[in-house]
């Protein structure tokens, strides 16, 4: 026993109550819940300045923002979602009916990361909530801002048998939450800890969603809108100074236009960020010194041909771009997580795609072309979690559309629908009348196979 068997305890009671599965207990929770963050955007914009100076239009449209989106979509669907969905019952269990039922899994696990901390902590709660679970949330330590007012908001508006949220060294605290015999958990992070998630939910059969990260590439054709491509590709990398799971990571072009991207790409930095982009007020800082440290030593792989000023006090890393990079160097091995993108070039694109395949799964893919052939070809030949034609990022925003990874960068999906079915159990029942009982299916067989 742990001092969370209070809390696991508490949350089982409820749950088994029955208090969150219906129809209108569920809405009323999405409502509070969309009422509690509008009650405080400012103190949470605060919270996320003062953890990482993210910027305030970023921090309300990927997290603010990103998360009335998923509530919103949620209300309007529920009642659809929470409907039992027919089903044919076969000639051989005649005279039956049948049916799928989408029931509450019970007490869930939300494990979330630092670089979105809200968006990460609440879209999967939505999903939870809407599914008429239980939840217990934990929000990274590396936002202690971020992290405190979220626990004190919880607990002024939910009561903690319904949602709880436990802080603290997630290597700490994490292994005694579960300890306990968690429905689900939704884990949102690295690679590494997410292993050691899944062996943990493994030792109990935990089902267990990953929301990982690893190296999303970015490919550019010669066939491209260049100064289009060139802003969508930098937005997309120093959005949030690039601690995004589905920034692109490194960049591969088609070998006769790398000099025109990487001019159109250093063009783009200044417009959207200014010639001194230490003074933009719109770029994210590193979040620690840890983070920091790590980052820099990619600067010595390659040749810096834009940014690379930095400023360990302020945290500061400018958008970079590298050439020369090997693919057997730590920057082209790790994911980045940071505002520096490697620029390697290819000859055809079966070379592009062999490179991508040295480094399977990404998260994301981003490809960059006029060509419908050039698109199909990446599309159908490499297997990526989700990605755009054209752009970066967006494809996160649709609610119409799961988020998720395959293989390394995650195991699961969710947003919209596809998070009320992560949190759901799909029951199936099959309901038969008696005026009629066929003989069939009955002993003695005796000659029931002979017409075979
Ligand atoms: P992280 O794996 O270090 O931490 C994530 C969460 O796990 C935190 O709450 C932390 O407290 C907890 N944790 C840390 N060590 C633990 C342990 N030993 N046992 C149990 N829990 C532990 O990740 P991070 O640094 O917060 O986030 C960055 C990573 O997350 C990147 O790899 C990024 O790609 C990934 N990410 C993925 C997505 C996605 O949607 N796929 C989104 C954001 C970030």
């Amino acid at each position: 026993m742990t001092e969370y068997s209070s809390i696991f305890k508490a949350q089982r009671d409820y749950f088994l109550s029955g208090a969150t599965r219906s129809y209108d207990f569920r809405k009323k929770q999405l409502k509070k819940l969309r009422s509690m963050l509008q009650d405080h955007e400012q103190d949470l914009l605060d919270a996320l300045y003062k953890d990482m100076r993210k910027p305030g239009f970023e921090a309300y449209s990927s997290e603010l923002g990103f998360v009335y989106n998923e509530i919103n979509h949620a209300l309007r669907q529920l009642s659809r979602w929470m409907e039992p969905i027919p089903a044919t019952a076969p000639l051989t269990v005649f005279p039956s009916k049948a049916k799928v039922i989408r029931e509450p899994l019970g007490v869930v696990l939300i494990v979330a990361p630092w670089n979105y901390p809200v968006n990460l902590l609440i879209t999967p709660l939505i999903g939870a909530m809407a599914a008429g679970n239980c939840a217990v949330l934990k929000p990274s330590e590396l936002v202690p801002a971020t992290s405190s007012l979220l626990a004190r908001m919880f607990s002024e508006n939910f009561a903690p048998d319904y949602i709880n949220v436990v802080e603290g060294d997630g290597a700490e605290v994490v292994p005694r939450l579960m300890e306990h015999r968690f429905d689900h958990v939704f884990f949102t992070g690295s690679i590494p800890v997410g292993r050691k998630i899944y062996e943990m939910a493994a030792r109990q059969l935990i089902p267990a969603t990953l929301e990982l990260g690893g190296k999303s590439p970015c490919i550019v054709d010669e066939k491209v809108d260049l100064a289009v491509a060139a802003k969508r590709i930098i937005w997309g990398k120093t959005w949030n100074a690039g601690q995004t799971c589905i920034a692109p990571d490194y960049l591969l072009v088609q070998e006769n236009i790398k000099t025109k991207l990487i001019i159109a790409m250093q063009q783009a930095i200044t417009d959207l960020l200014g010639q001194n982009v230490q003074e933009s007020g719109d770029y994210a800082r590193i979040i620690n010194e840890k983070h920091f440290d790590r980052l820099i030593t990619y600067l010595n792989d390659g040749k810096i041909v834009w940014g690379g000023q930095h400023d360990k006090q302020d945290l500061f890393i400018a958008p970079t771009l590298l050439t020369r990079v090997d693919l057997d160097m730590p920057v082209m091995q790790e994911e980045i997580f940071g505002p520096i993108l490697p620029v390697l070039s290819f000859k055809d694109k079966e070379e592009a795609l062999g490179i991508i395949r040295q480094r399977p799964f990404p998260l994301s893919c981003y490809i960059f072309t006029k060509n419908t052939a050039f698109e199909r070809f990446f599309v159908e030949q490499l297997s990526f979690g989700g990605g755009c034609i054209n752009n970066t990022l967006v494809h996160l925003v649709n609610t119409n559309m799961p988020f998720g990874g395959v293989g390394y960068s995650g195991l699961g999906k969710y947003h919209g629908k596809y998070s009320f079915e992560t949190f759901s159990h799909y029951k199936s029942i099959t309901k038969t009348g008696t005026w009629l009982d066929v003989k069939l299916k009955y002993a003695p067989y005796k000659e029931k196979l002979s017409w075979l």
